[in-house]
């Protein structure tokens, strides 16, 4: 009997997780893994910090499923542009999109479309060499002395981490060289985290937090009258301790300061000829549980501001989609019109499912739920999805030769060679055009028509 054809749709962790699902659920099934980019893993390649080496060596688990015989990756296929949702669903039994939530958060306050000011989205694709990004860091004022960081998320840590370390401490990282230069030249020398909330809600977790108190070169300013005795939350209790370790710790005049503002909410980012000048921050209280703007206003000088308030995602295709929530409303994973009735044979997995949470491994029982409901309604019905020539045939009569997994290879060993050479285990090929280039070197695939 023929397989199950599956399609999932971005080859991050919910995507590779999901697959892996399938593959171990026993069901004869094949699965092709689509990317709008010629690379897989996501946002494991670019969005977890380079400096996290730890957590991104989770490649080495996602990569053994795209190496598995009934698994086909097909990278550099935009679904809903180069190839609609509806032709993928008439092509599988099923389809999955798992394609995240790239979309910065906007804060809603005056100024925020001054030069100087960007969404940690923007910054962390550039630092990560996301070939989208490749020319952003000219936009990014890093001669600037003073920045200020908008949020008390992990992203919101990483972005204020990387500007306050030194360029010695990100060279054995896997960014491009041109991001290591331009951070190696930065004027930064205050980096100012905003929080519009106490300590004690901070999103931040203890391990990153702790991570700061390595960095020996970088003083940490946090108000320890601040800080609340403890928690009975064990998470939140951690992280009381890692500010109080914090703002405890003795240190000569680093060379860069990094500096946590509580309490405090942006209201409004300041011009100066066009650029970012400042952000006029308001005293928060806490009132009854409820958090409340006091009236006072300060100002924190600023040459350059991050905003890095949470995620959405982005409408794919004409899939039903919840503009105010920014993912796709479901139900188990099953993707739901606005009346409520599944749209048959389509689901969601990761981000785009549950909007932006949680750690990388979260997403491994966010897939398994939706297999769990992609199984249930396969059964008992005949495979009709299309064979993988049949599948090459439809693409290419659109004019696309995805990139394949040996095309992929290609550009992992290109990487890993180029970045030997300069002393380091790997540096990121950051532009469309050479990734398609080297991706095309491997003799089976000519490369995309219109590249
Ligand atoms: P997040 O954890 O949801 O944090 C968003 C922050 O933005 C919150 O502190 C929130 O404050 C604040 N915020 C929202 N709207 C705001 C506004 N208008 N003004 C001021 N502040 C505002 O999101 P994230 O940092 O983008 O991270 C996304 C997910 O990825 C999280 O699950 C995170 O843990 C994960 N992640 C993990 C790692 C790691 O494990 N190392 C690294 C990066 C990301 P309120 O709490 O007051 O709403």
């Amino acid at each position: 009997m023929t397989p199950y054809r599956v399609a999932v749709v971005g080859s991050g962790p919910a995507g590779v997780y999901a697959t892996e699902a399938l593959i171990r659920s026993g069901v004869d099934v094949s699965v092709d893994i689509y990317d709008r980019l010629p690379t897989p893993y996501g946002l494991v390649r670019y969005g977890v910090a380079p400096d996290h080496p730890r957590i991104k060596s989770i490649i080495v688990a996602l990569r053994k499923v795209l190496e598995r015989d009934q698994v086909r990756f097909l990278g550099d296929v935009h679904v809903g542009v180069d190839v609609t949702t509806e032709q993928l669903g008439q092509l599988y039994d099923a389809v999955v999109f798992a394609t995240g939530a790239s979309v910065g958060r906007r804060l809603s306050i005056p100024g925020e479309d001054l030069a100087g000011v960007c969404s940690a989205t923007d910054f962390v694709a550039w630092y990560s060499g996301h070939p989208d990004h490749a020319r952003a860091g000219e936009s990014f004022p890093l001669q600037a002395e003073s920045v200020v960081v908008i949020g008390a998320g992990n992203v919101a840590l990483d972005v204020a981490r990387l500007l306050v370390k030194s360029a010695e401490d990100l060279a054995g990282t896997d960014m491009p060289p041109h991001v290591l230069d331009r951070l190696a030249r930065s004027g930064v020398r205050d980096v100012h985290l905003v929080c519009r909330r106490g300590p004690e809600h901070a999103k931040f977790t203890a391990k990153e937090l702790r991570e700061l108190l390595e960095l020996d070169d970088v003083t940490t300013e946090i108000d320890a009258d601040l800080l609340p005795a403890g928690s009975e939350d064990p998470l939140t209790a951690a992280n009381l301790k890692a500010f109080a370790d914090l703002a405890a710790r003795e240190s000569a005049p680093g060379r860069r300061t990094l500096h946590f503002h509580f309490w405090s909410r942006p209201v409004e980012l300041l011009d100066a000829g066009g650029a970012v000048a400042a952000v006029r921050l308001e005293k928060t209280q806490d009132v009854g549980g409820t958090v409340v703007a006091t009236g006072e206003l300060t100002e924190l000088k600023a040459g350059m501001v991050v905003r890095s308030v949470g995620y959405y995602s982005m409408q794919i295709g004409t899939l039903p989609f919840d503009e105010d929530l920014g993912r796709v409303p479901h139900d188990a994973g099953r993707v739901l019109y606005p009346d409520g009735r599944a749209l048959d044979g389509h689901y969601v997995a990761g981000w785009v499912k549950r909007g932006p949470s949680g750690v990388v491994g979260t997403n491994r029982a966010c897939a398994a739920d939706t297999v769990v409901s992609i199984l249930a309604d396969l059964e008992g019905r005949p495979p009709r999805g299309a064979g993988p020539e049949e599948v090459d045939k439809v693409l290419a009569e659109h004019g696309i030769r995805p990139v394949t997994y040996d095309g992929w290879l290609s550009i992992d060993s290109e990487e890993l060679s180029r970045g030997q050479g300069l002393g380091r285990a790997r540096t990121k090929i950051p532009d469309w055009e050479t990734l398609r280039r080297v991706a095309a070197a491997d003799a089976e695939q000519p490369g995309r028509d219109t590249a």
